[in-house]
């Protein structure tokens, strides 16, 4: 069995759209990163973020 995680590989990244009116998720494909989309439920125009660190921190390097 190796199936990968629910990691967003060609799946598509799953955003909520930032309308606290809507809150509609909103899957987008990965090449949508850096650019904006518009949420479907309501036109907010949403900002698709990079691919984020691993670290899921502020600050992902380590000063170690
Ligand atoms: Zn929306």
């Amino acid at each position: 069995m190796g199936q990968p995680r629910m990691a967003e590989k060609d799946n598509g990244i799953r955003m909520m759209c930032p309308n606290l009116t809507c809150r509609k998720v909103l899957a987008v494909p990965t090449s949508a990163r850096g650019r904006t989309v518009r949420c479907k439920a309501c036109g907010t125009a949403i900002r698709v973020p990079q691919a984020k660190a691993e670290g899921e921190g502020p600050n992902p390097r380590k000063s170690a």
